[in-house]
């Protein structure tokens, strides 16, 4: 089995190609990819859309408003530091509506056919114990389904024998009711079948 070292070699590897990728037409428009962060060993990883303007601007994957929420899940819903899961998205570069980039937009289908070889490369050598997407576009496609979300959340599904619980994505969340959302209890019960599955104890 690959150490936190090898898998850190393998991942900054990686890392380099996704910020030289020329492969579609968001990288004539990005500041700065964002490959993902996180432990190269995490148990849980955590599947986005893509970047929004924050993210391009720091190279980091969610660090806006639905940054924080998706923080506040991490840290006191499953009660570990955010570094300890490993957080991606399906597309590295942000998808803007237009070259002002003034507002953000779900990746294309030939932006994720070109940019998601990256994920799955990711996948593969953090080889984590279970996947949460976030949101309908992540879910749909790892796994492989039209599905809608309100549909797929909550149930488990399957990524190359990788556990998968969808579940809402954080900005959905922050449109629907933020902090008081009627959502945050979907999403925490979501969560916590992925802590019973890997045996996680309740934090406090
Ligand atoms: N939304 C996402 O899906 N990913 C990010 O990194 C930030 C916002």
């Amino acid at each position: 089995m690959a150490d936190n070292s090898e898998k850190l070699k393998s991942l900054a590897q990686l890392k380099k190609q996704v910020e030289s990728c020329t492969l579609c037409n968001l990288s004539k428009t990005r500041n700065l990819a964002v490959f993902g962060e996180g432990n190269p060993c995490a148990r849980i990883l955590f599947i986005g859309e893509g970047p929004g303007r924050q993210e391009d601007q720091t190279g980091r994957p969610f660090v806006g408003r639905s940054g924080e929420l998706l923080t506040g899940m991490i840290e006191k819903g499953i009660g570990v530091p955010r570094s300890e899961v490993f957080i991606a998205n399906i597309v590295k570069c942000r998808p803007t509506v237009d070259y002002k980039m003034e507002k953000d937009r779900a990746p294309d289908r030939e932006e994720v056919a070109c940019c998601s070889p990256y994920l799955k490369k990711q996948i593969d050598i953090i080889k984590p114990e279970a996947i949460i997407t976030l949101g309908g576009p992540s879910a749909k496609f790892i796994l492989q389904t039209d599905t809608g979300i309100t549909k797929l959340r909550g149930k488990w599904g399957d990524y190359n024998g990788i556990p998968v619980m969808p579940t809402y994505h954080p900005s959905y969340i922050l449109r629907n009711g933020g902090e008081k959302s009627p959502l945050k209890k979907d999403v925490w019960s979501d969560i916590k079948q992925v802590m019973d599955l890997l045996k996680i104890p309740l934090p406090g």
